[in-house]
C-alpha cells in the first residue's frame, strides 16, 4: 500500500513540526502530490483522516494540491509541463506532446511534499 506508507510519512512530517512549533491543535495541512508520483490524492486523504484520529491532528483538514508534470525531451528538446489528466495512476506513461517521444525526462511531478501547517497554540 503506497498510499498508506505516503499518508503515514506526511502524518509523521506534521505531528514533528507541530511539535517543535508547541502546537497543541492542528488545524490545517496542505500538502502538494506530483501528478508523476504514483498516488491517488483520494486515497491519501482518507488515510490522513483515519491515522490522525489519535493525534492532534484529528480535526485538522487535509488539503491535497496536485502538482503539473513538467518533462524534458531528449528528442526534440521540448521543455514545459504535459498533460496528465488522462494518466493512470498506476502505470503513468507520459510522452512528448511535440514529438510524441516517451524517452522523456520528468523534470517535476514526482515528488510528494507537505507544502504548509497551520496550528493552534496555547497562549
Ligand atoms: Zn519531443
Amino acid at each position: 500500500m503506497h498510499e498508506l506508507s505516503m499518508a503515514d510519512g506526511i502524518l509523521k512530517a506534521v505531528l514533528e513540526n507541530a511539535q517543535k512549533n508547541e502546537a497543541t491543535e492542528v488545524i490545517e495541512v496542505t500538502i502538494e502530490i506530483g501528478k508523476m508520483a504514483l498516488i491517488n490524492p483520494e486515497q491519501v486523504k482518507f488515510m490522513l483522516d483515519v491515522l490522525s484520529e489519535d493525534t492532534i491532528a484529528n480535526k485538522s483538514k487535509f488539503i491535497i494540491e496536485e502538482i503539473p508534470i513538467e518533462i524534458q525531451c531528449s528528442n526534440c528538446g521540448f521543455e514545459g509541463k504535459v498533460d496528465g489528466d488522462d494518466l493512470d495512476h498506476y502505470t503513468p506513461i507520459v510522452e512528448c506532446p511535440k514529438c510524441e517521444n516517451n524517452r522523456v525526462s520528468i523534470i517535476n511531478g514526482k515528488d510528494c511534499t507537505v507544502k504548509s501547517i497551520v496550528v493552534e497554540k496555547d497562549d
